[in-house]
């Protein structure tokens, strides 16, 4: 029962964030039928289909958003260090504190999502700044040498 409940509630949680349903439903099982009717009702308009468009990539073009995404990134791996909560929760946490530190921030849930994913996965990696000891994340631009957000270091022989 409250295994159930607290399904839900993480579902409301992430429907209210505007998480897609496809992806809520993975994550807590409620479902998909609910799901897109919760969404529907909460935001007068459908849940998107299919996966998620957009790469961390795709989220770093220039380097203040590249700097906004590396915070996060940090947000959400001291959330992981402290914390025993399933993924989404996590996400949840972390989004949070990146916006009671960062208000003006740029970055939507959704990009949190992402960025959260290419860590658990890691196919990118929190590292600092040899240099200015910054927090850098690697792998995380298109086409470029890794160099420090902050001081410009280059990376490469590190
Ligand atoms: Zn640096």
């Amino acid at each position: 029962m409250l295994q159930k409940y607290k399904q839900q509630s993480l579902a409301v949680n992430l429907l209210n964030r505007k998480v897609r349903a496809t992806i809520v439903h993975q994550v807590t099982e409620v479902s998909i039928k609910l799901l897109r009717k919760a969404y529907k009702e909460l935001h007068g308009r459908s849940s998107s289909q299919g996966s998620l468009k957009f790469s961390i990539k795709g989220l770093t073009r220039n380097n203040q958003k590249y700097i906004e995404v590396t915070h996060f990134a940090v947000c959400f791996r001291n959330v992981e260090n402290n914390s025993q909560d399933i993924h989404a929760e996590k996400v949840i946490l972390a989004f949070d504190t990146y916006k009671q530190s960062n208000p003006s921030g740029q970055l939507d849930f959704g990009a949190a999502w992402v960025i959260a994913r290419g860590l658990a996965d890691k196919s990118v990696q929190l590292t600092k700044c040899p240099h200015c000891k910054s927090w850098v994340l690697l792998n995380a631009r298109e086409n470029r040498r890794e160099r420090c957000g902050v001081c410009k270091t280059l990376l490469d022989n590190f």
